[in-house]
């Protein structure tokens, strides 16, 4: 028993990493269904056989422990007092998740990259697409992007972040339930979305983490857990809705502006 008791501590501690694979599944698949036909080809001839964009979505994650450098691509800390972005600030060694966006983007088209290499430069861009959407991938209110924000969600004690990476979405149906409402919306809604910038997208994560992720959690006594609630669960979950329908729409963007 002690030795689970101690694993069930150490697994607590660990910050976790975005979107779980269920997010990050579902916006490649909406995305894949948004591609053009020759951003597909060129997709599938990156990846090679048997290879998905849903596949490989989750393998940034995967590769991150063996991987030290690759951990701080996966967000950017916009702190939660500060109105906009500001990358001299929130990216100053260019190593956060905006800057690697525009550099594995860059890479696609790069001539002198071996194919290996480009696979995995394609691997990334695709995770960090989607972990960017994730509004505590975009925030910090020094917590380690909620990390350390210590929750009771619906029985179980957990983070903040964690609940907001895989919590609150795995309550809300299986990928394959979720898939054809959200893929739909996302085509819908694709053209407008689609519009400004890699930081114009963080800073829309941002402002949701100041409203919605901190902005409507339940106030308690400093070192009590914090409730997600059924309330909280309410207005949270059509945001994360969104934030997944924005993801694939704009993956998809990119990849068709950058691989023609
Ligand atoms: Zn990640």
């Amino acid at each position: 028993m002690r030795k689970f008791a101690v694993i069930a501590v150490i697994a607590g501690c660990l910050p976790t990493f975005a979107w779980g694979p269920e997010g990050h599944s579902l916006v490649a698949r909406i995305a894949d269904a948004q591609l053009t036909p020759a951003a597909r080809a060129r997709v599938a001839a990156i990846l090679g056989p048997d290879t998905t964009m849903a596949s490989i979505s989750s393998w940034a994650d995967e590769v991150r422990r063996s991987r030290a450098n690759t951990a701080p691509w996966h967000y950017i800390d916009i702190p939660i007092d500060k109105p906009h972005l500001d990358m001299a600030r929130d990216c100053p060694k260019g190593d956060c998740v905006i800057a690697k966006i525009e550099d594995f983007r860059k890479a696609l088209n790069d001539a002198a990259i071996a194919p290996a290499e480009r696979r995995e430069d394609l691997m990334f861009l695709i995770h960090f697409i989607g972990d960017m959407h994730q509004p505590l991938h975009c925030s910090d209110n020094k917590d380690k992007g909620g990390n350390d924000v210590h929750v009771e969600f619906f029985g179980r004690r957990t983070n903040l972040h964690s609940v907001w990476d895989s919590g609150l979405l795995g309550r809300m149906g299986t990928e394959d339930q979720l898939f054809g409402p959200l893929s739909t919306e996302s085509a819908r809604r694709a053209r407008k979305w689609s519009k400004g910038t890699v930081e114009d997208w963080a800073e829309q994560a941002h402002k949701a983490a100041q409203k919605m992720v901190y902005g409507r959690l339940p106030k308690v006594a400093a070192g009590a857990p914090v409730p997600i609630d059924a309330a909280y669960e309410k207005r949270a979950d059509p945001l994360i809705r969104q934030q997944i329908e924005k993801a694939g729409a704009r993956l998809a963007v990119v990849l068709n502006a950058t691989l023609r």
